[in-house]
C-alpha cells in the first residue's frame, strides 16, 4: 500500500453513528480509509461501510458534467432517461439559468404551492439549510421535506408531543453504563454497527441485560436475556401491556411521575385493557415474556430504550413510540446518565436535515411555521417583509407526490433524495412523477428519480466538500474536503447559492436574504443566530470531536444526556392509548406479512452503495422465509419467487431463514430491480404522516428465474 501524502480526519457518509474516518490521500486519490483509535465515537472501529464503501466517488458511472434532457418532457408523457443518448452536456450557466427561468414562471403562473423540494439526509447541515432557505424566502413555499419522514416522523411527533425534543436522550455510548436495555424495531448489528459493538460490550463486559422486541431473530437476540417476537404492527400492544404490568405490579417511580409528569390518570385508565393476555392474543408474544421484561426494565437502575425504524414506519407510528416513552416516564427511566429514549437516527445526517429546517412544518430548530414569532424571527435575518414569509404548514414527501396535479404541485427539486425507490407504493409514485411539469436533480448519479429530471446538476461527494453533519447522538462534526471536486462537480451548498442569485434578480427580491457565501462556516454561523441549540456551535469549536446540541452559548460544553432536571415542555405528558393494527392484515388472498429494512453492506435506496465494491458482497435482494412457509409453498433456498401486494408485484430469489418468524417475510429495500417499495403500502400515520413500510399482506408463488429483472444503471458517464 502506497504512503499517503496526506490524511484528511472527516465523518463517515453512511449511518447516523457518525464514525470519524481518514482519508489517505496520494494523488488526490482516496486509496485507504482508517480511523483513529482516539475517537470518542467509534474508538477507531470501523464498519464494513465506513471501511471500504468510499469508492462510489470513482465510479464511471458518475455524472460529473450538467446535463439537460434532449427532448422536452410534457407532464403526463414524462419519461425516465437511464441513456447517455437521453441527455447532453451543459455549461453550468445554461443549466442554471434554464432552472430559474422555468421554476419562475411556474411560480408566477400558479404561486407558491406549486413547487417542491426534497432536501437530503446525506447532505451538509449548511446544504439542508441553504435549500430549505431558498424555497421558503425566494418562492414562499413549505413543501420542502427529506426522509425523515420515511423513517422517523412517528417517533418525531411522539417525542415532540410527550417531552418537546425528538433527539436522542443519550449519548450512544453510555450504553456501557445500562443495567438493562431495551432494542426494537432495530437491526443495530447491520443498520448501527458500532453501536452494536457498544452494546455487546455492555453486556459482555459490564453484565448488562438486553431485551429484544422484534419481529426477526436478529444477531443481537444472541445477547439477549428475553427476545419478544412479536407480530409487525403489533407494538402498542406489548409495550402497553408491559405498562399494565409495571402499573399493577407497582413497580412505578412514584416520586418521578409526581414531579415531572402530566395525564398519568387517564394514561393509566387506558392501560386497563392491555393485559398480557390481550397483548399475547394480538402479538403472538407469551404472556411470561411480556410480564419477565417488564419486571427487569422496571427493576433496573439504569434502563435505556433503542429503537430504529422498525417503530415509527407504521400507519400509528407515533402511538408506537408513545408505547415506549410510556415506559420510561413510568419508571424514571430518563433524564439521567444511561438512562433514555433514543431514536437511532439512520442516515449520516437526518438528525441535523431536521435540525436544518429540512421540513414542511418548522423552520430550523423545530420553530413552528405557524408561529407568528417564529417567522417575524426569520423574516428578520432573511430580510424579508413582514408577513412575507408562509405561515401554512407544507406537504410532506408522500403528500407532495401525491399533490402532484394540475393545479397542485408541478415542479419537484431533488437533492440527493429518491423518491422512485423510498416512496411506498412506487407504482403510484411513477405515475406521479410522469405527470410533472419540470424536475431537477442534483447529485452524484442519475438515479431512478433523477432519469425523469429536466436538468441534472452533478454534486460533489462528502469527500470533496466541507460542513458539518449531525449525528444520532446529536454531536455536530466535521466534514473536510480530502480531494478536488470530479470533472465540473460543484458543492451543494455553492450549487444552491449560485442558483438563489439568479432566482433574486428573476423575481425581483434582490434586497432578500444573504447568498454570498465564501465558506459553509458562515452559512453554520447564520443559523446559530437562529436555532438557540446551534448558538455555540462554531467551526473552530469542532476541530476534535464536534459539539452535542444543545450548545447555548460559545462556553457551553454541548449536552451528553438530555432532560436533566426538565423537559423542555415542562412536565412530560401521558398520551392514554387504544390498540389498532396494521392497515392491511393477513387474509386468504394475501397470507403473509412482509416487512421491510437494511443490510449491512447496503444503504438506504443504494446510491452510493451499489456504485461500490460492497455491491458484490451483496449484489441481489433476498426475500427471507421461514422454513416451514418455504415447505408450505414448496420453494427451495435460492429459488425465484413472485410477491405481489395489492399495489405491485415483484421477482425475486428466496432465502430460506429461521431469521424470520413463522408468516412473516422480509425484503431489503435496497434493490431497484427487486423494490420492495413497490410493495408497501402508502396509508399514513395520521400525525406523523409516515408510510406503513414494516407490515403490509402479500402472497408468493413460484416463478420463473427468466422473470428475474436485471440492474438497470445508467448509462450517463462523467467526464473527468
Ligand atoms: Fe459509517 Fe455507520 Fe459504519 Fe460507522 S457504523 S463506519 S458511521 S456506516
Amino acid at each position: 500500500m502506497p504512503k499517503a501524502e496526506r490524511i484528511v480526519t472527516t465523518t463517515c457518509p453512511y449511518c447516523g453513528v457518525g464514525c470519524k474516518l481518514e482519508l489517505h490521500v496520494q494523488d488526490d486519490v482516496i486509496f485507504n480509509v482508517t480511523s483513529p483509535f482516539a475517537s470518542v465515537v467509534n474508538h477507531g472501529n470501523l464498519c464494513v461501510k465506513g471501511r471500504f464503501g468510499y469508492d462510489f466517488i470513482y465510479s464511471p458511472h458518475r455524472v460529473t458534467v450538467p446535463m439537460l434532457r434532449r427532448e422536452p418532457q410534457f407532464p403526463g408523457t414524462r419519461t425516465q432517461a437511464f441513456a447517455l443518448s437521453e441527455w447532453r452536456e451543459a455549461s453550468w450557466e445554461e443549466a442554471l439559468e434554464l432552472i430559474a427561468e422555468r421554476l419562475t414562471a411556474i411560480y408566477r403562473r400558479d404561486g407558491s404551492d406549486a413547487l417542491a423540494a426534497y432536501c437530503c439526509a446525506k447532505a451538509t447541515n449548511e446544504d439542508n439549510y441553504l435549500l430549505q432557505k431558498l424555497f421558503r424566502a425566494l418562492f414562499r413555499t413549505n413543501h420542502i421535506d427529506h426522509c425523515t419522514r420515511l423513517c422517523h416522523a412517528g417517533s418525531v411527533m411522539a417525542l415532540q408531543l410527550a417531552v418537546g425534543s425528538s433527539a436522542m436522550s443519550n449519548t450512544a455510548s453510555e450504553v456501557i453504563e445500562n443495567d438493562v436495555f431495551l432494542i426494537t424495531g432495530s437491526n443495530t448489528t447491520e443498520n448501527h454497527p458500532i453501536i452494536a459493538l457498544q452494546m455487546k460490550a455492555a453486556i459482555e463486559k459490564h453484565g448488562a441485560k438486553l431485551i429484544v422486541v422484534d419481529p426477526r431473530r436478529i444477531e443481537m437476540v444472541n445477547y439477549a436475556a428475553l427476545w419478544l417476537p412479536l407480530l409487525p404492527g403489533t407494538d402498542v400492544a406489548v409495550f402497553s401491556a408491559m405498562a399494565h404490568v409495571i402499573l399493577k405490579e407497582k413497580l412505578c417511580n412514584e416520586d418521578f411521575l409526581r414531579e415531572r409528569t402530566e395525564n398519568f390518570a387517564a394514561f393509566a385508565a387506558s392501560m386497563e385493557k392491555f393485559t398480557p393476555e390481550f397483548a399475547e392474543a394480538v402479538s403472538s408474544v407469551q404472556r411470561d415474556l411480556i410480564v419477565q421484561a417488564a419486571r427487569l426494565y422496571a427493576g433496573a437502575h439504569n434502563a435505556a430504550i433503542y429503537w430504529s425504524l422498525g417503530v415509527p414506519e407504521s400507519s400509528h407510528g407515533t402511538d408506537n413510540a408513545f408505547s415506549l416513552i410510556h415506559l420510561a416516564l413510568l419508571t424514571g427511566h430518563i433524564g439521567r446518565r444511561g438512562n433514555g429514549l433514543n431514536p437511532l437516527r439512520g442516515q449520516n445526517n437526518v438528525q441535523g436535515a431536521s435540525d436544518s429546517g429540512a421540513m414542511p412544518w418548522h423552520y430550523p430548530g423545530y420553530q413552528p411555521v405557524d408561529d407568528e414569532a417564529s417567522a417575524l424571527k426569520f423574516e428578520q435575518e432573511w430580510h424579508i417583509e413582514s408577513g412575507g414569509l408562509n405561515r401554512h404548514k407544507g406537504l410532506t414527501t408522500t403528500e407532495i407526490i401525491g399533490a402532484i396535479a394540475p393545479g397542485g404541485v408541478r415542479s419537484l427539486y431533488i437533492m440527493g433524495e429518491n423518491p422512485m425507490m423510498s416512496e411506498p407504493n412506487l407504482n403510484h409514485t411513477r405515475h406521479k412523477m410522469q405527470d410533472l411539469e419540470f424536475v431537477v436533480a442534483q447529485d452524484l448519479f442519475i438515479n431512478e428519480s433523477g432519469a425523469f429530471a429536466d436538468v441534472f446538476l452533478p454534486a460533489t461527494s462528502w469527500a470533496e466538500k466541507e460542513g458539518t453533519f449531525t449525528n444520532t447522538d446529536r454531536r455536530v462534526q466535521l466534514v473536510r474536503r480530502a480531494i478536488p471536486a470530479r470533472g465540473q462537480a460543484r458543492a451543494d451548498w455553492e450549487i444552491i447559492c449560485a442558483l438563489a442569485l439568479r432566482l433574486e434578480q428573476r423575481l425581483g427580491r434582490a434586497e432578500s436574504a444573504k447568498w454570498d457565501y465564501a465558506h459553509p462556516s458562515e452559512v453554520l454561523a447564520e443559523m446559530g443566530r437562529l436555532v438557540p441549540e446551534y448558538a455555540g456551535v462554531k467551526y473552530a469549536r469542532l476541530e476534535d470531536e464536534g459539539l452535542q446540541v444543545p450548545v447555548w452559548d460559545d462556553q457551553h460544553p454541548g449536552t451528553p444526556f438530555l432532560f436533566e432536571g426538565s423537559f423542555p415542555r415542562g412536565r412530560a405528558k401521558f398520551h392514554p392509548l387504544d390498540f389498532r393494527p396494521a392497515a392491511e392484515t393477513p387474509d386468504q388472498e394475501y397470507p403473509f406479512i412482509l416487512t421491510t429494512g437494511r443490510v449491512l453492506e447496503h444503504w438506504h435506496g443504494g446510491s452510493m452503495t451499489r456504485h461500490s465494491k460492497l455491491d458484490d458482497l451483496y449484489p441481489e435482494a433476498l426475500m427471507e422465509l421461514h422454513p416451514e412457509d418455504a415447505t408450505r409453498l414448496g420453494v427451495e433456498d435460492r429459488q425465484t419467487v413472485r410477491v405481489s401486494s395489492r399495489r405491485g408485484t415483484l421477482v425475486l430469489r428466496v432465502s430460506i431463514t429461521t431469521r424470520t418468524t413463522l408468516g412473516v417475510v422480509f425484503i431489503p429495500f435496497h434493490f431497484r430491480e427487486a423494490a420492495a417499495n413497490l410493495l408497501t403500502n402508502d396509508v399514513l400515520d395520521p400525525l406523523a404522516k409516515i408510510p406503513e413500510y414494516k407490515a403490509c399482506a402479500v402472497r408468493i408463488s413460484k416463478a420463473d428465474e427468466s422473470e428475474l429483472a436485471r440492474p438497470q444503471a445508467t448509462q450517463a458517464r462523467g467526464r473527468y
